[in-house]
């Protein structure tokens, strides 16, 4: 009724006083939106907007992005370097070079006494890629202690590792605009309208242009699943047994692509000879999804639409071909994504093979609307495994291979026989080897194990064992610092320079938008006042400048999978984004034929024979099965599944400073089936004990249907909560732990005023 509206006064929007908008990319997720932050008069951020030529997120931004101007004043931020000889006195202030000669002399103290790796660094996926490559260059070249690793174990190295096997490099092939090409969508343990709500957007305004199948594999009712055609509750932790049998039905009924299998792969007959045994009926047993629907769902991914046979139209211009995608029609294509539903599984390297043997079998590789893409999780995982050494040497070289070690050696102007001859030991790994006391001393970058890592109440032993640790960050509140001798102050996101990778390969740009804070500093010049501690002879160079040095990382990159030897800072920001491989060769085709945008390279692997291993064949790999993980029994019943919420980052650190992502989800809760909250006696809003093998943790109750009777989800992102509880056993390939998979039961608590005094604890930083 027109009525009640007139007498309603019109919506009006704040005049913030904006006299200029400067440009960076998101710094939660890896979707990679384009955002621009306006200043006031004063030079004050106050407002965030999507960039709407940006064809990342074309003018949408999501709950986190939109607040995302308040990052920069909110609470806890440090000031200046802190010091202290014992990790539980009180911290005292200290000049940066004080607290930079301590790092540098523990660092050499303790690789004296102990030997080179009993001193570990651990960085993150939250800087930008030139501080990555730097920190690096840093440890790899300098430092020389082979304990070196990101904090992306925890989310990407499942993929990394599947990546690798299957491929025979790291490197996601495929891109959001393959929304806009397929004809079926599998989503393994992936719930984009909340992890990644802006590829949702892209997804779903494909979707409903094509009404492609989307099919979601989730033991929970997500929101993706939701919206799904088909979705599939899987028994967590068994999704290679459902991939199994999804590649018994396709090679026993003919559906899959001979002529692509012949012609880019090894390995088909023992992968038809394992698959074998994984009939529907049999598989069915152990993953929980009906036989009907295994085969059904087999069926439709193998043959996406009735459009014939796949049709091979490969060509190759400059740069990189892509299959026809030219006048509306192409060939019919299938695709698939995953999270950490498949990551973070002790079978999660192993559930990445199962989905590029998937897309290998039926070519789905390369092509558009036919690939297997991880959607990655922090907004610079790509960047630290493209460039930070972590796993090795820099774009994708490893330690194993001497002519990788030469070649950087050379180019960085370091002894070759100064670098390991394999890669050292994971994240994971890393707090087991304290806990033993192999490791005396870590430098903690932009990263906080004491809320991430599972098993919080060893991770503290762990802790408590270091003879010293630094804690470099942008937060002085970090439960983490508890444990710190010194504290280095860190600006954070947009106030630094520099270049992020997403989740499609494209490297956008972060201009400094407003600077640090008090004393504090960008991480690279931390990291060059480090290095110029090492480096007495200024043997190596360490530019000042992101964009020399993004120069330098170019030039290092010529003829890799990962050449960005094409772009540049300005052209970068000029396009809002560029897609690797982008080559000078590319760069110079582009301009003498005035191509805009530039051709970056949308997809890998888009001719016959073109994979990474040095046949140009990827591996298809038998995967035998054998369920290793906790699950539930007579003592702790019910499935423990932990994940995010759209709200929220990870450990909520910079979330939960943000006055309306806080507000909008400010307290732990799990979602609990409505039959099991009757039978435990449990009210919607009471508060529930949960218990592990490991510990307990107090969190709200609400009965929904999202879940199955045998299982509760909890949001990870609460300080000193879910991982009180998680096993966390890691994947033999990656070391991922098994965040998704451990048991616990539940309790009734009869004296609701402690535990909500408790659930407030949980809430603090
Ligand atoms: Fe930032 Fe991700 Fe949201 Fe985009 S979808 S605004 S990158 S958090």
């Amino acid at each position: 009724m027109l009525f009640g509206r007139k007498k309603k006064n019109p919506i009006k929007i704040a005049d913030k006083g904006i006299v200029a908008w400067k440009y960076a990319t998101c710094g939660y997720c890896s979707t990679g939106c384009s955002i621009e932050v306006g200043l006031n008069a004063e030079g004050t951020p106050v407002s965030s907007r999507g960039v709407a030529d940006a064809d990342v997120n074309r003018g949408k931004l999501c709950l986190k992005g939109i607040f995302e101007h308040e990052l920069f004043t909110s609470a806890g931020r440090g000031m200046q370097p802190l010091l202290r000889e014992r990790w539980h006195e009180p911290w005292q202030p200290a000049t940066w070079d004080a607290s930079l000669d301590k790092l540098h002399d523990e660092i050499r103290r303790i690789q004296t006494e102990h030997g080179p790796d009993a001193f570990a660094i651990i960085s993150t996926g939250q800087m930008l890629t030139e501080e990555f490559y730097t920190l690096g260059k840093l440890t790899r070249g300098l430092i020389g202690t082979n304990n070196y690793d990101g904090n992306t174990t925890l989310c990407m190295s499942s993929a990394v590792s599947g990546y690798k096997r299957s491929f025979g490099s790291d490197g996601p092939p495929g891109c959001y605009e393959d929304f806009e090409h397929t004809d079926c969508l599998i989503a393994w343990g992936s719930n984009l309208p909340e992890q990644h709500p802006i590829i949702y957007w892209r997804m779903k305004e494909a979707q409903e242009q094509r009404n492609f199948t989307l099919i979601v594999v989730d033991p929970r009712v997500t929101m993706l699943a939701q919206n799904a055609h088909m979705h599939l509750a899987i028994t967590p932790g068994t999704d290679v047994v459902l991939m199994n049998a999804m590649m018994h039905v396709i090679f026993k009924e003919g559906l899959e692509d001979k002529r692509y299998i012949a012609a880019n792969t090894n390995g088909v007959e023992a992968l038809m000879a394992e698959v074998a045994k994984y009939d529907p009926v049999t598989a069915a047993k152990i993953c929980g999804i009906d036989e009907d629907t295994i085969r059904v769902v087999a069926r439709t991914f193998a043959r996406p639409r009735a459009a014939g046979p796949l049709q091979g139209a490969r060509s190759s211009p400059s740069g990189g071909s892509e299959r026809s995608e030219q006048g509306g029609s192409h060939s019919p294509a299938a695709m698939q994504i995953w999270t950490m539903g498949i990551n973070q599984s002790t079978h999660g390297s192993d559930g990445v093979v199962g989905i590029n043997n998937l897309a290998l079998i039926t070519g789905n590789v390369g092509k558009p609307g036919g690939t297997s893409l991880s959607i990655t999780g922090q907004c610079n995982a790509m960047g630290t495994r493209e460039w930070s050494s972590c796993s090795g040497l820099p774009n994708y070289r490893v330690l194993e291979n001497p002519q990788h070690r030469e070649e950087v050696a050379a180019f960085w102007n370091v002894d070759p026989a100064f670098f390991p001859k394999k890669r050292g030991m994971l994240q994971t790994d890393i707090y087991q080897a304290m806990e033993a006391g192999q490791i005396k001393g870590m430098w903690l970058i932009a990263t906080n194990p004491l809320s991430s890592l599972p098993n919080t109440a060893r991770i503290r032993k762990a802790m408590e064992k270091l003879e010293f640790c630094c804690v470099q960050d942008c937060y002085q509140d970090s439960e983490s610092a508890q444990y710190a001798h010194v504290y280095l102050p860190a600006g954070t996101w947009a106030e630094k320079d520099g270049v992020m990778t997403n989740t499609e390969r494209r490297v956008n740009r972060i201009t400094p938008i407003t600077p640090p804070p008090g004393e504090a500093q960008p991480d690279l010049w931390i990291f060059n006042r480090v290095a110029e501690r090492f480096n007495r002879g200024a043997k190596v160079n360490f530019p000042e400048k992101a964009g020399d040095i993004f120069l330098e990382m170019g030039r290092l990159s010529v003829g890799r999978l990962a050449d960005i030897s094409g772009m540049n800072h300005e052209l970068i920001e000029q396009h809002r984004g560029i897609q690797w491989p982008y080559s000078a060769e590319q760069a110079a085709f582009d301009q003498s034929r005035g191509e805009a945008p530039p051709k970056g390279g949308k997809r890998l692997y888009t001719v016959d024979g073109s994979f990474s291993y040095a046949d140009g064949k990827a591996k298809l790999i038998p995967l035998p099965f054998i369920d290793n993980n906790e699950v539930p029994d007579e003592k702790f019943p019910i499935w423990l599944n932990t994940g995010r919420l759209i709200e929220h980052w990870h450990g909520r650190t910079k979330t939960g400073k943000i006055g309306n992502n806080n507000k909008f989800s400010p307290i732990p809760f799990i979602e609990i089936s409505p039959d099991l909250a009757a039978e435990l006696g449990i009210q919607r809003g009471e508060y529930v004990r949960m218990v592990s093998r490991r510990g307990d943790a107090v969190a709200m109750a609400t009965p929904t249907q999202r879940v199955p009777k045998n299982m509760v989800f909890l949001p990870f992102h609460f300080h000193d909560c879910a991982n009180r509880l998680t096993l966390g056993l890691l994947d033999p390939h990656s070391r991922q732990p098994a965040y998704k998979q451990s048991a616990i039961r539940i309790e009734r608590i009869e004296d609701q005023t402690a535990a909500a005094k408790l659930s407030m604890e949980m809430r603090k930083f």
